[in-house]
Parts: C-alpha cells; structure tokens; sequence
C-alpha cells in the first residue's frame, strides 16, 4: 500500500516536471523572440518625496504583453531569464530605454531633480562588462549620472562581497546611485553595510504591508529606517498603499515611499498625462495635518 502510493506520488511528481519544463521551454522561446523584436516595453513607476510633496524619481520596472496571452509577470519571466542567460540582452534593453525616457523627462519638463531606478539581475551585477554598459548608455542617451539610480538585493552582495565592493566602487565613481533593494528580506550580516559604497536602502514591501498594526513589523521597519539614518543612507519605502502607511512613514523620517497610493507602473507615453493625477494624491495624502502627525 505505501509502495503503491509512493509510486503514485513519483509519477505524479514526473509529470508535473514535465509540464512544468515545456511551459517553461515555451516561455523561453517566446521571451526570447520578444527580446529579439523589442517587444518588451518598460513602465515608470513615480517615487515620492513627503517632505517636498513632489515626484522625485520613477522606477523602471519591464512589461511583457504576450501576443497569446495576457501581461506576463516579470515575477515569473525574470528568473527564467536569469537562468537563461536571456537577462542579459534583456537588461540592456530596459537600461537603455529607462535612460532614454528619463533623458526626454528631463528636456521636455525641464525636471531637474528626478532620477530613474533601474533593478539589475545577479548575473548583470556579477557581469565584467557592467560598469561600461552602464558608462556607454549613460554617454549614448545623454543622461547625466547622478539621475541614474541602479538596484541590486543583498543576494548578489553575498558571496563575493569584495569583487562586489570592487564593482560597486567603479559605479560610484561614474556617478550613479546604487540602492540595496527588498531590504530585509536577504539573510545577510548586517556588518556588510558599513563596508558597501551604497547610497540607499528600499524597505521591502512586506514590511510596509503590516503597517500601523502589526508590531513586528512595526520594529523591522523602524529599525531599518533608523539604522539608514545612522549610516547616512537615504532610505525609501515601496509598497505604500494606505494614506495610515504614509503617515506612519513620515512620522518616522522616512519621506521617500514608492506605491499604488500614489501612483501604479505606466508606459513613458503617460507619465505626462498621469501627472497631475499624481500630484493630486501626493496632495490629499501628505498635503495637509503635517503638524498632526
Ligand atoms: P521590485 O524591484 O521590488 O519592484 C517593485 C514591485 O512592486 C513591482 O512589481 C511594482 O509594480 C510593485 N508595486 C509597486 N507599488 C506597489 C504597491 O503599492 N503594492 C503592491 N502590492 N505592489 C506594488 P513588478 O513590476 O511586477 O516587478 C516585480 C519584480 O520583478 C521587481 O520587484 C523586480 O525584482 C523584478 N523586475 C521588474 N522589472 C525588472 C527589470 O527590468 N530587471 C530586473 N532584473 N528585474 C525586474
Ligand atoms: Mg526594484
Ligand atoms: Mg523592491
Ligand atoms: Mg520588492
């Protein structure tokens, strides 16, 4: 009887490895072609600043529309990538583009201040030629450096942390902002920061979520804001979606907060369109009470 239901289980188990690796072959081939015919798009995502009650910045985040299918999650198409390889013609096409539209941003509004933050992949960061990607695509679009902010996660700091510190050291020294993105999520020493050349910690989401109720989350979040303060790091938060969040953030110094309360991923073409809508929340949420909170 136990037998028969391990082989039962065994089976079971073959054929879903076998429906899940030709998905994921499918996936592959079509991500691929859509690589290959530039049919991923990138979407901005605006970063607020509480204090000034402006946009400050967007996150670059890659959107693949399927031509059989609906929107696929980078969640789900982003590892297949990474494993494939496929990342790396990925990441250049998102960095490029991210430059490109921030560049226009900037000579069109004659937006001075905003930066766009673009999320790099383990095998991007650990890549040789990195820093002169990053150099040629800053040089090609005419982005100045400092409105260049680059994310990695405490993932790809472990390991080799002092190839990473040799890599984040000739980043800096173009003159972009590196940010450690999902704080808190990684399982990483906590004495690595003082060593890393970064300029800024992204409370992870998770964190956010939980707030003002629970209390755990609670101390993870302020612990992190605090320590960011202590380094001199500036700190944001992502995944802000209730006005309660927001609240909770500014009374504890945290004014950078990315999130649906403020604004949802868009394509370049309506970052425009979308602004004063922005503003208007920024408004509703931050605008008034400031000597209540
Ligand atoms: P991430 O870098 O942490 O990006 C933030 C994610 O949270 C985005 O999901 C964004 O749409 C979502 N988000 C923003 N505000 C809120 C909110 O208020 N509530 C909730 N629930 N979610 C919010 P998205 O665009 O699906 O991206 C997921 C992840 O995929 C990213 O997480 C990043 O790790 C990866 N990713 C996205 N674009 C790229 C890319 O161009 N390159 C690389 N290497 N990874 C990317
Ligand atoms: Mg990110
Ligand atoms: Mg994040
Ligand atoms: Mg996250």
């Amino acid at each position: 009887q136990a037998k028969e239901q391990g082989r039962d289980n065994f089976q079971y188990f073959t054929d879903d490895m076998n429906i899940e690796s030709l998905a994921r072959m499918a996936l592959e081939n079509d991500l691929r072609s859509a690589i290959n015919n530039n049919e991923l798009v990138v979407f901005f995502q605006p970063q607020v600043n509480m204090l000034t009650q402006e946009v400050c910045g967007y996150e670059a985040l890659v959107r693949w529309q399927h031509e059989q299918a609906e929107m696929i999650s980078p969640e789900r198409f982003i590892p297949v990538a990474e494993e494939t390889g496929l990342i790396m013609p990925l990441g250049e096409q998102v960095l490029r583009q991210a430059c490109q539209h921030m560049k226009a941003i900037m000579d069109s509004h004659s937006q001075h201040g905003q930066t766009v933050a673009v999320n790099l992949s383990a095998r991007q960061f650990r890549d040789m030629n990195l820093v002169n990607l990053v150099r040629d695509t800053l040089q090609e679009t005419g982005l100045p450096p400092k409105h260049l902010e680059l994310e990695i996660t405490e993932s790809m700091l472990m390991g080799n942390m002092e190839q990473a510190i040799v890599t984040l050291q000739a980043l800096k020294r173009l003159g972009v902002t590196v940010t450690i993105d999902d704080f808190g999520t990684g399982y990483s020493s906590l004495n690595y920061l003082t060593r890393l050349p970064v300029d800024k910690l992204k409370v992870d989401r998770s964190f956010i979520a939980n707030l003002p109720d629970n209390p755990e989350h609670i101390a993870i979040a302020t612990a992190i804001i605090a320590m960011a303060q202590r380094l001199g790091l500036q700190v944001v938060a992502e995944g802000v979606e209730t006005e309660q969040q927001a609240r909770f953030l500014r009374k504890h110094q945290c004014y950078l907060v990315q999130g649906y309360l403020f604004a949802e991923p868009v394509p370049a073409e309506s970052i425009q369109q979308e602004a004063p809508n922005v503003q208007n929340r920024i408004n509703l949420a931050v605008g008034h009470e400031f000597d209540t909170v």
